[in-house]
């Protein structure tokens, strides 16, 4: 059976510990293909004001453009207002019958808090991609158990960090890739 997998977030901007991970996942897991969905607004980071959508859209697809397993949606960007997984996960299901939802641990570590998680389990299964902070795995909420977790290569970098090198004048050559670092330098973000 055709195995889809969805994989959210702010990509503010997508880097190479999306691009990398997301790349194994898709084999570990056998994926038909993994779909990028950039929100529109983060449940979790309502008090910080991302980067606008249009450009946080135009990274990711130059970002995915040369992969095939990759694709992408701007399903929450058009939708507006603030983007719940649960919402998503009711729209897609209706158009693939096998979803995976796919997050980094840290979002495991908070998947509690997530809007209705159990609702979210009866339409996707729950696959977590290594980050930096789970070298030994403590449950730390029911998620824990009901969890699949992939061996994907642990790339120690985030959007946070990227963001901050930009604002330092720091090199980020090592942590995007080509296009996406030229798209940020001609469109002068995150100075
Ligand atoms: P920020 O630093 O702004 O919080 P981020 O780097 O965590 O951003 P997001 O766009 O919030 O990036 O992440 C989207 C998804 O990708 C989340 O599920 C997150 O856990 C996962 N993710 C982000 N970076 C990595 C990484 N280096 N390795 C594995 N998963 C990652």
């Amino acid at each position: 059976m055709n195995k889809t997998g969805i994989f959210g977030g702010t990509f503010d901007p997508v880097h190479k510990g999306h691009i990398l991970t997301a790349k194994k996942l898709v084999e570990i897991r056998k994926l038909d293909k993994l779909i990028f969905i950039p929100c529109n607004i983060s449940p979790h980071k309502t008090d910080k004001s991302a980067t606008a959508a249009v450009h946080r859209l135009e990274m990711l697809k130059l970002a995915v453009q040369n992969h095939p397993e990759f694709d992408f949606t701007d399903y929450e960007i058009q939708k507006g207002d603030i983007s719940y997984t649960l919402n998503t996960l009711e729209h897609f299901s209706k158009i693939y019958n096998k979803i995976e939802l796919v997050i980094g641990y840290d979002n495991l570590v908070s998947f509690h808090t997530w809007r209705e998680p159990d609702k979210i389990l009866e339409l996707a299964d729950l696959i977590v991609m290594k980050r930096n902070t789970d070298s030994a795995i403590k449950p730390l909420n029911k998620y824990f158990g009901k969890a699949n977790f992939v061996e994907t290569p642990v790339i120690d970098v985030s959007s946070t960090e990227i963001r901050a090198r930009l604002k330092n004048n720091s090199p980020i050559s090592d942590l995007v890739p080509p296009e996406v670092e030229k798209y940020i330098i001609e469109n002068k973000l995150y100075l």
